[in-house]
């Protein structure tokens, strides 16, 4: 997608800090990290959510089947967060598939804050 800023990411037409990249997948840092480590796993190919996803289990597969060896190479050996935020109520805010895998090196805070009853 033209206009889609995480497709101009992975084409290398806007610049990232990138840690990763094969020919269906590419990580980079969050521009705004939310823990010592915060970087994102994206598919290559456009895809808007993970609503839309379902067409290709094989990229997501082998999305989070690179997880752990990406997070390994960014020094989370002791364990990381994985989050896929999708549509309005998971608050997503880049319709571009993507996995966020946040860091230590201490325990992170609680997944989700529990509201008031
Ligand atoms: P979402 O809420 O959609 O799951 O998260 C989108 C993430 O993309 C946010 O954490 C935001 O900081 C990050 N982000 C938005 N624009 C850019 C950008 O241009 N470059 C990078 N590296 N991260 C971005
Ligand atoms: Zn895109």
């Amino acid at each position: 997608m033209t206009d889609c800023i995480f497709c101009k990411i992975a084409r290398g037409d806007i610049p990232s800090k990138k840690i990763y990249e094969d020919d269906d997948l590419f990580a980079f840092h969050d521009i705004n990290p939310v823990a010592p480590v915060h970087f994102m796993i994206i598919p290559k190919r456009h895809m808007a959510s993970l609503y839309e996803a379902g067409d290709h289990p094989e990229i997501l597969g082998k999305l989070f089947a690179k997880a752990g060896e990406i997070a390994r190479s960014q020094g989370l050996a002791d364990g990381f967060r994985t989050i896929v935020n999708t549509g309005r109520i998971g608050r997503q805010e880049v319709y571009h598939l993507h996995v966020h895998i946040l860091g230590g090196p201490e325990p992170l805070g609680s997944m989700v804050p529990r509201n008031k009853a």
